[in-house]
């Protein structure tokens, strides 16, 4: 490129830039100010004398002084930063932008950054580039630092994002600029970036490269982002409750905007419609998703959060609070005791740090709730629930649980009725936890959408068959509806049956006794005139397990006395056969794991019967001889009655339906 047309390039760069340059006055950003706003008089009479900027310098420093509008989440005097974060702010200083969790090392976007860069064809990468998530790093590491290298980076990076993702007229964009809309504009990321700027903006107003012609700049693109949600909102499901929680954090944050109580009252009315939309009789998140469950109870919080913080908690009725409250309770239910939740549908394992935060938020909004306060102190205030197992029939979740201890036996079931997006066909499937191990972990999800690949990787995780239930010819359950037949504690064993549509011609009935406190026998009963391979899968936990194909067993092996032994007894023609495992409990997170099935050739007359029991033992070694048998009759759906031998004891389990 020889130097004039160099110059001509850079020349046209400025002019284009022009419009969005940081130290260029956005005079639409007066107009959106109500300046009858109380403090704001300086700013009315500068701009009625026609000097916008001396107008706009004033009102940066009425920001920089104001006081009386809280954040929910930052206290400047209190700023720490972490080393991820700290890393974060860093390398975001070389344009290495933390885009996603999944794929580190971040990304290199380019010297003149490329925010349409897209290394691997995963929806989520490039979504979640447009959430800037290391912004708020830069603004801990500059609280911290104090140096001026981030304050001038970020607001350069917060204007370059302006200037090449502009929000266009989709009739007169191009395809191009279109596509990357799609993933700039979602209203999802808007709201993500609509509610982090709040804390962006705490962090560096006080910065000399936050300057007036900027807070121009930044107060419109703040508003372009709230309104975009506000004509944009998703259709249902937890982005919409994303939406609305953090248009009524915009709202609640500027209120000298003039659609500021527009905003709140839009974000309100969202809530409070969707608390009912979205959440079940029994308190639980229509997605079916442990990890959507404990993020709408946070969306939820941070709601009733803000309105304490603004003073406006009255604006949400008893029943909100009432339904969140139950929301928390069914959580704890649905959780092992060691605070990590199962890895149904999309969910990803929590950690236990992590949870107790949330627990002792919670506990501030609800002080009166004696379990979620046990929870946020780790026993030390509170009291335990008085219940152990509980059953969610309407979302259906179903919890065997024999102590609240490390060292309990938990067993959650998920079998209920058709979910919203995360949700995924494993109905009958669950989760054993025994003394601090989840021996049956659920494969996860591993990613969520995007390239062929990429869905390809996401559809092997979704399959019903690496689930722990049952399937027809290994494909995917064609419908997922179970409802509950009996939920009883007899004398000796609770239990469970569960019934679902699962395929044209083949329901799948499960019953699930919890022996003694102790022990599971999971009876399976294929019924109706469909014929093919009708198998049960289970899944094993990471680590090696012995595998016993002629006696149809598996055991683990792990040298810590902490071990289960699993048994099916079925049809005469019944065959084991390995299978391909993986679990994910984190996105992009793998781990290879034992997986074995149970085979049987359906015949058309012919219901097909299984009888799993899955026992804790020491180790191998000391796993007690065992035996099952059903003595009910194949074509009698109203009763059951299995005959369980372990170890010289007899176990007679019955119901009547
Ligand atoms: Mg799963």
């Amino acid at each position: 490129m020889n130097n004039i047309t160099k110059y001509i390039l850079i020349a046209f760069c400025l002019f284009v830039s022009g419009t969005v340059n940081a130290q260029e006055l956005n005079k639409e950003a007066l107009n959106l100010v109500n300046l009858d706003y109380k403090g704001l008089e300086k700013v009315k009479a500068l701009h009625s004398e026609g000097k916008d900027k001396e107008a706009m310098k004033e009102l940066l420093n009425y920001y920089r002084s104001r006081k009386d509008v809280k954040h929910p989440d930052i206290d400047l005097t209190r700023v720490r930063i972490s080393k991820g974060d700290q890393k974060m702010a860093d390398e975001a200083l070389e344009h290495k932008f933390f885009s996603h969790k999944g794929y580190q090392p971040s990304y290199f976007y380019g010297d003149d950054i490329d925010w349409t860069y897209w290394p691997v064809q995963d929806n989520e990468l490039r979504w979640q580039l447009h959430r800037h998530k290391w912004f708020g790093p830069m603004g801990k590491a500059y609280q911290v630092s104090k140096d001026e290298k981030y304050a001038k980076e970020w607001a350069f990076q917060y204007m370059d994002w302006i200037k090449k993702n502009p929000l266009l007229d989709r009739k007169t964009a191009t395809s191009a600029q279109r596509e990357n809309m799609r993933f700039a504009w979602r209203p999802l990321e808007v709201s993500h970036r609509l509610q982090d700027q709040t804390g962006q903006f705490l962090y560096f107003v006080k910065s000399p490269h936050f300057t007036p012609e900027f807070l121009s700049q930044f107060l419109v693109n703040y508003h372009k982002h709230a309104q975009h949600i506000l004509a944009n909102y998703s259709d249902q499901g937890n982005h919409l409750l994303f939406e609305a929680q953090r248009v009524l954090a915009a709202g609640a944050f500027f209120p000298e905007l003039k659609d500021a109580s527009t905003w709140r009252k839009s974000g309100i009315g969202v809530l409070n419609e969707e608390v009912d939309v979205q959440v079940y009789s029994d308190g639980g998140q229509f997605e079916l998703d442990p990890h959507y469950h404990l993020a709408a109870i946070n969306i939820f919080y941070k709601a009733i959060q803000i309105a304490d913080v603004g003073g406006f908690r009255s604006e949400f009725p008893k029943k909100y609070l009432d339904t969140v409250e139950k929301m928390i309770v069914f959580y704890f239910n649905i959780c092992f005791p060691d605070y990590s939740n199962p890895c149904f549908s999309d969910a990803k394992a929590t950690k236990k740090e992590e949870m107790v935060k949330h627990y002792k938020n919670w506990s501030k909004v609800f002080p009166d709730n004696e379990q979620i306060k046990y929870f946020a102190t780790e026993g030390k205030k509170g009291q335990l629930p008085e219940n152990l197992t509980e059953a969610f029939k309407t979302s259906g979740f179903y919890t065997f649980r024999n102590s609240w201890a490390n060292d309990a036996t938990v067993m959650i079931l998920k079998a209920g009725p058709p979910g919203f997006w995360h949700c995924q066909p494993d109905n009958g499937t669950f989760e054993l936890w025994i003394k601090g191990r989840d021996f049956f972990t659920d494969s996860g999800s591993y990613v969520y959408a995007g390239s062929e690949e990429v869905n390809k990787q996401r559809d092997w995780f979704r399959q019903t068959m690496v689930h722990n239930t049952l399937t027809l010819d290994n494909k995917n359950i064609e419908t997922a509806d179970t409802k509950c037949l009996l939920w009883e504690k007899k004398d000796n064993a609770e239990i469970l049956v569960v019934e679902n549509p699962s395929y044209k011609d083949l329901k799948h009935r499960r019953s699930v006794f919890f022996v003694d406190n102790k022990f599971f026998v999971v009876v399976d009963q294929a019924i109706g005139s469909a014929t093919g391979d009708v198998a049960i899968h289970y899944q094993l936990c990471a680590g090696k397990a012995d595998i016993n194909h002629k006696n149809f067993s598996a055991t683990t092996t792990f040298g810590d006395k902490n071990n289960i032994i699993l048994q099916c007894f079925g049809e005469k023609t019944m065959t084991m056969k390995d299978e391909e495992g993986w679990m994910s409990t984190d996105y992009r997170k793998k781990e290879e794991r034992p997986a074995f099935a149970f085979n049987v050739d359906k015949k058309a007359g012919q219901n097909v019967r299984y009888v799993t029991v899955i026992y804790p033992v020491a180790d191998r070694t000391s796993a007690p001889k065992m035996k099952a048998a059903i003595k009910s009759s194949a074509t009698d759906m109203s009763k059951m009655n299995v005959e369980v031998k372990i170890g010289g004891k007899t176990y007679n389990l019955a119901y009547k339906l």
